[in-house]
């Protein structure tokens, strides 16, 4: 039966047979915690700042951003929250950061690399994410969207030092951080994978493109392998990789990643109680097994068979 229901999150994710997965909410103004707060999340594993500035004709001030950052940490006292810094460009143009005359915006000044043109706000940024945080006694990670080599991991963690934040961390959604983790592992405290992108760019299908939904599809074994590459420098190096992608709102698919290594997942607050239900019901063994088979699979759809039938039989 295909009956629709509400599943509770009890706050503490875990596979049926104890391995411990945090699982964290996607937020995207300081508006949407309540619904992070409602689902139990366990702390924010993405703070989208940019979408707090997406109708800003000029940069926000230190003050604006002070604000908006201290609501969502007031919201968690006690628990972590992952800012991650202006994710502009491609899918979400900011009026004050993003030039209308490129190309291939996708493949253009984005995510970390309007740092390059306008180093001043991320400085202000970083400035009021330090601030808010001591303000609030806040469990703050900070990371930044779109990094493609070790010196940008390094130069970003320097610029944070340099604002007093110490819990520093990357996203890995480009195949070349997805490759280079282990030594971008070696340079910062944790990486967050997105899924989305690393989706977009492995298979050089645009995300925005629904014809190209069967490529743009985070169970194509390509991605698969880019996520086992990160979690395994994760491993190796003993420091947290997340996924904070929509890859992590797929039950089954969530089970994948937690069997290819991912410490936590974050995701739509909605999600968190459907994934939380599934992992339940698996053991981290099956969940590994699984995660073998959906990255030999020959396809999508093969990996999503070979997964259902591995993670269906102990339930
Ligand atoms: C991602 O790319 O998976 C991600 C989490 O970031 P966004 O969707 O905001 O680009
Ligand atoms: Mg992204």
């Amino acid at each position: 039966e295909q009956v629709s229901r509400e599943v509770a999150f009890d706050g503490t994710g875990l596979t049926g047979d104890g391995h411990r997965v945090q699982l964290l909410a996607n937020v995207a103004s300081p508006d949407s915690v309540a619904a992070a707060i409602e689902a139990k999340a366990e702390g924010v594993g993405l703070f989208r700042t940019e979408f707090c500035f997406l109708d800003h004709a000029e940069a926000p001030g230190l003050d604006e951003q002070v604000a908006a950052y201290r609501r969502v940490f007031a919201a968690f006292p006690g628990k972590k929250v992952t800012i991650r810094t202006l994710d502009a460009g491609a899918d979400k143009p900011l009026a004050f950061v993003t030039a209308a005359d490129e190309v291939n915006p996708a493949l253009g000044i984005r995510g970390y690399r309007t740092a390059w043109r306008r180093p001043e706000l991320l400085d202000t940024q970083l400035r009021a994410i330090a601030t808010a945080a001591a303000a609030e006694n806040a469990d703050v990670g900070v990371m930044a969207p779109m990094i493609a080599t070790v010196d940008e991991a390094v130069e970003f963690a320097a610029r944070c030092a340099a604002h007093g934040l110490h819990n520093v961390g990357v996203m890995i959604e480009t195949p070349a951080a997805a490759v280079t983790a282990g030594p971008i592992l070696d340079r910062v405290d944790f990486a967050s994978l997105g899924t989305n992108d690393l989706a977009q760019y492995t298979m050089a299908a645009d995300r925005l493109m629904g014809e190209l939904a069967l490529l743009n599809d985070p169970w194509q074994p390509a991605v698969l392998r880019m996520i086992r590459e990160a979690c395994q420098a994760g491993m190796a190096a003993g420091k947290p990789v997340g996924v904070c992608g929509e890859a992590a709102a797929d039950p089954m698919l969530a089970a994948i990643l937690v069997g290819l290594g991912a410490t936590s997942l974050s995701m739509s607050p909605r999600a968190l109680g459907g994934v939380a239900e599934f992992l339940r019901g698996v053991t981290v063994a099956q969940c590994r097994d699984a995660a073998v088979a959906a990255v030999a699979a020959a396809g999508a759809g093969a990996a999503r068979s070979a997964a259902a039938v591995l993670l269906q039989s102990a339930r």
